[in-house]
């Protein structure tokens, strides 16, 4: 069986970027074979996102490739000149595009490495492969679409995997109720309330405050409660000097701050990314519950301090116990249709690595992003996106995607050098037959 250099696990951005920096590496003489697993059925950058007038957050130049090589093929720069929009795009006056525009340069990037992609694969497992006592490489198997099982070995991995919805306790019992949804599946979930009457919307980010103008939008027959543990929505925090905290040398920083430290900066930065909608927006929620005054209708409700205690499936709808803690008093509430806006963890990878935990200790990772492991673990693993703790708020944003990419190619080179040093592998056992 082919042994790759590397195996990726997710072809969103952040491993976009990498084949990119890996394929700049190979035109400058170090090749590595490496090769992505996808689950999805082709590109798509949260599709069920994808809204009306959404744009980025982050400004364009923070783009796969231009804060590591800015002369690179990819940047998004070259995306407009290859698509004759540049003139265009520089008209609009903007640093952040449409999240629609974005996602045609990403698939634009990825579609340079379908040769190296398989899409509609999802990763089921990881497990370790020994070769005298030490486990040398990694079998990584998939599923596709049709249920076929697909195996293949690699010296690394890298996982860049995203998010996954976030379902708070107290939805736990009806996550699966067609009626409850979470934001990252808006769009093809809304679809099916078209006739929901009363929908509410949890959260007090970017996803809720998005999909509350959506959905205002959508129908003036539809009421929406906002719903939100905070006492207002504050605005994300994007001023230059609050701005260097996403600077690529604040990794650094960070990462090599004592621990409690650490924590002490990220709380303190918290709300530059998350529960962080963009002003313009908060403008325009707050505009809609001035025109209900002016209007004197009462058709959406702005439920700040409130926590859903309960959250109940019946037949006509899911009822809410909902704690205000303005009064201190509990009362119900029920909906045709719920959005959960509430967020994303990103802690799925232990369990595709759960094969391999004994030899991984804590999951803690260095500064190149590679996990830490026992002696005899050779194969390295790298992750993307679910390193905050330790190199900062910038680790699940575009921000630093770019530079981060070439600090993992080289600490691969250095494996695959290594590994070339090592006697060739020719046969393969696994250590969990
Ligand atoms: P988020 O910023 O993490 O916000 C989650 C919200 O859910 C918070 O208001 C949080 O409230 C609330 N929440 C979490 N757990 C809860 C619970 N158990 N009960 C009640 N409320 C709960 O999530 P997001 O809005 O999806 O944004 C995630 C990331 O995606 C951000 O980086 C954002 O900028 C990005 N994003 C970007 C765009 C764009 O580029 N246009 C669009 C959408 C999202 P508490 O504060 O009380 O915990």
């Amino acid at each position: 069986m082919k042994i790759f250099d590397l195996i990726g696990i997710g072809f969103g951005p952040s491993n976009i970027a990498l084949a990119i920096t890996l394929e700049e590496k190979k035109q400058a003489g170090y090749p590595t074979e490496s090769f992505f697993i996808e689950k999805q059925p082709s590109f798509a950058w949260h599709a069920n996102m994808m809204l009306d007038n959404a744009h980025m957050q982050v400004s364009f130049l923070k783009d796969l490739a231009t804060m590591r090589n800015p002369a690179s093929h990819f940047t998004f720069i070259n995306y407009l000149h290859e698509k004759s929009r540049l003139q265009d795009f520089i008209n609009l006056k903007t640093f952040f595009p449409s999240r629609r525009e974005f996602n045609d340069y990403l698939a634009w990037a990825a579609g340079h490495f379908d040769h190296c992609c398989a899409y509609g694969e999802e990763v089921i497992e990881v497990l370790p492969e020994k070769f005298s006592d030490e486990i040398s490489l990694l079998r990584v198997r998939s599923r596709d679409k049709r249920q076929i099982v697909h195996e293949r070995l690699t010296r690394s991995l890298v996982i860049s995997i995203g998010g996954q919805p976030r379902i708070p306790e107290s939805f736990a019992q009806i996550k699966d109720d067609p009626r409850v949804f979470h934001s990252n599946d808006y769009l093809k979930q809304i679809k099916q309330h078209a006739q929901a009457r009363k929908i509410a919307v949890v959260g007090a980010g970017q996803s809720a405050s998005e999909i509350f103008m959506d959905l205002h939008h959508r129908s003036d027959a539809t009421q929406i409660d906002l719903i939100m543990r905070a006492r207002s929505i504050k605005p994300s925090d994007d001023s230059p000097f609050v701005n260097e905290i996403f600077n690529t040398d604040f990794t650094d920083f960070v990462f090599n701050t004592p621990e409690q430290e650490r924590g002490r900066i990220l709380g303190e930065f918290w709300h530059t990314n998350y529960a962080a909608p963009d002003l313009v927006l908060i403008e325009q929620i707050y505009n809609v519950f001035y025109q209900q005054k002016v209007a004197d209708i009462k058709r959406h409700r702005f439920l700040r301090r409130h926590v859903v205690r309960k959250a109940i499936a019946q037949s006509d709808g899911i009822q809410f116990t909902l704690h205000d803690l303005n009064d201190d008093r509990e009362k119900t509430s029920t909906y045709d249709a719920v959005v959960l806006a509430t967020g994303y963890h990103r802690d799925h990878y232990k369990s595709l690595l759960a094969p391999l935990m004994p030899y991984l200790k804590d999951c803690s990772v260095n500064r190149q992003y590679r996990i830490n492991s026992a002696p005899s673990f050779k194969p390295a693993i790298f992750l993307q996106g679910a390193c905050e703790n330790s190199h900062g708020l910038s680790d699940t944003l575009l921000s630093v995607t770019a530079v981060r990419t070439d600090e993992i190619a080289q600490e691969l080179m250095n494996v695959i050098n290594q590994s070339n040093s090592a006697q060739p592998q020719r046969t393969v056992t696994s250590a969990l037959a």
